[in-house]
């Protein structure tokens, strides 16, 4: 296979592409090109986010394509760059960081398409700008899987690899994931012109961020007529919003540093997150994490730290610091509402009644204790009240049977299935079923599949990305990958390094 070089003219892809971020200036960013990558090929393609973002079917066949998306080719109308942003990593100030290896190429459909992996920019640091196979087919499956599973995130095109040496803990390869998504701005932008003084460009970033993403924030003064602390408590709520959906899941980040949190609650930055398998709300996914700092159940409060982080840092344009605070503490309550609204879901509850909550504490507790299977947990309870809908008499063992300590299970499953007797069952067991997915991306799905690929064995990723994009449906070829996880998932280590 050929590269061509980025001196080739650039490549007509048949797409419109406007490039206002590029407009703020450069105070914002650095342009520059992506640096090729050495004969790419095709890793993995999510027709469904192409189809999301308007590309002809044809993009998939494309050498064009390929060569334009692996970073060879300048692709015209577009104005690549490596935007600055600063942030708080680990609690701590890190002081600038920005993008160290992925580049934004502009927008189209809507979305900022961003070559993550793409080389060195002036934001490296001491890194080498590049990306690895494993961890962009873990960014690639889980933007994808997020999505299917309606969950505010960063979308992936594809995976381009090479194979091109790069060195991490061992020798890997290297690849680079096409990643999309309204804005890529992070709360560490905003972080990064408060640090240094520079309260112009801060008011640019946040008019930019109000006018292209939170028109309402200017002009409802349903809470204040102060746009930035509108701003503020719009953020604030879009992210307690995702994280209850990361905690309804069993999500782990991992890494959720100021730099990685959406000024929009995407779920964005994929490094060493998890899908929990045995419930244990300590579970530190991230082996980076020597502190504990990023555990599942530490996620929330988290969130609510880094927004701090955001209001401070958006103090100077919103000036009166009890109108930031107002905004933050809408977190409160938004959080909590927002968690017992996607758990009374989970438990097939049609609206919100009191008592759901507790109900839903009781489980979790009974499900830390043995650490029982969450995903298939949740799966097994739907099918349960599905069967149930069809036959009353229909028996739990099916959902019993996870526990060891029977009776403290069918102690809750009778109190829960008399509080259920007030719901429609079908309406009830419908709602599960499409709350409760039955596939999610555990470690060593993701693993399988990398192995596959470091093979050039791409056909794992594809079947998986397949179940992920519709993980709440049934798939009986490919039901293996909703089964519980083998005995070797429990040793495979996931760090920062990707
Ligand atoms: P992350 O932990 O991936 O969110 O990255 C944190 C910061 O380190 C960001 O500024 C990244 O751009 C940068 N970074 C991570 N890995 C590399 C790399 N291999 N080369 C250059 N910069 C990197
Ligand atoms: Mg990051």
């Amino acid at each position: 296979m050929t590269t061509a070089s980025s001196s080739s003219p650039p490549l007509n892809l048949g797409l419109h592409w406007s490039n206002p971020f590029a407009a703020l200036g450069e105070d914002f960013h650095v342009p520059l090109q992506p640096t090729p990558l050495p004969a790419p090929y095709w890793v993995g393609r999510s027709e469904r986010a192409a189809k999301d973002l308007g590309l002809p079917l044809t993009w998939l066949e494309s050498t064009d394509m390929l060569d334009a998306l692996a970073g060879n080719r300048p692709i015209e109308g577009t104005h690549p760059l490596a935007g600055v942003y600063s942030g708080h990593q680990f609690g701590v100030w890190a002081g600038q960081l920005g993008d160290g290896r992925a580049i934004l190429l502009g927008e189209t459909g809507g979305q900022e398409v961003q070559l993550k992996g793409a080389g060195l920019t002036p934001f490296s640091r001491m890194g080498d700008g590049r990306a690895v196979l494993r961890s962009s087919i873990r960014e690639f499956l889980c933007s994808e899987a997020m999505h299917g599973l309606h969950i505010p995130t960063s979308r992936a095109l594809c995976v381009t690899g090479s194979d091109e040496p790069v060195r991490r803990e061992t020798m890997e390869t290297a690849a680079v994931v096409t990643r999309l998504a309204p804005s890529f701005v992070r709360f560490g932008h905003f972080e990064h012109f408060c640090h240094h003084d520079q309260h112009a460009q801060l008011k640019q970033l946040a008019d930019y961020v109000i006018e292209r993403y939170y028109p309402e924030c200017r002009t409802s003064d349903e809470f204040s007529s102060n746009p930035y602390a509108n701003l503020l408590r719009a953020v604030t709520e879009r992210t307690a919003q995702m994280v209850a959906k990361w905690q309804a899941v069993g999500f782990c980040h991992g890494v959720m540093n100021t730099d990685n949190m959406s000024i929009l609650g995407l779920t964005i930055d994929y490094g060493p997150f998890q899908f929990m398998d045995g419930f244990d709300p300590g579970h530190i996914c991230n082996q980076s994490d020597n502190q504990g700092r990023y555990a599942f159940n530490k996620q929330p409060n988290v969130a609510y730290w880094n927004l701090y982080c955001l209001g401070q840092a958006l103090l100077p344009l919103i000036g009166e610091q009890e109108q930031a605070i107002d905004a933050l503490e809408t977190y409160k309550a938004t959080y909590p509402a927002a968690f017992d609204a996607c758990m009374s879901a989970k438990m097939g509850f049609t609206d919100a009644q009191s008592g759901q909550r507790e109900l839903a504490a009781e489980v979790l507790q009974l499900l830390s204790v043995e650490r029982v299977d969450y995903t298939i947990f949740w799966r097994r309870l739907s099918h349960w009240v599905a069967a149930r809908d069809r036959d009353p008499g229909e028996v739990n063992d099916s959902v019993s049977d996870l526990f060891m300590d029977r009776t403290g299970i069918d102690r809750w499953l009778l109190q829960y299935s008399e509080r259920l007797t007030h719901y429609p069952r079908a309406l009830a067991a419908n709602l599960m079923l499409r709350t409760n997915p039955k596939y999610v991306l555990r470690n060593h799905l993701g693993e399988t599949a990398i192995r596959a690929a470091r093979a050039k064995d791409f056909s794992v990723l594809a079947q998986l990305l397949q179940v992920l994009e519709h993980p709440f449906d049934e798939h009986p070829q490919l039901e293996s990958f909703a089964g519980f996880p083998p005995d070797w998932a429990g040793s495979i280590a996931i760090s920062c390094s990707s």
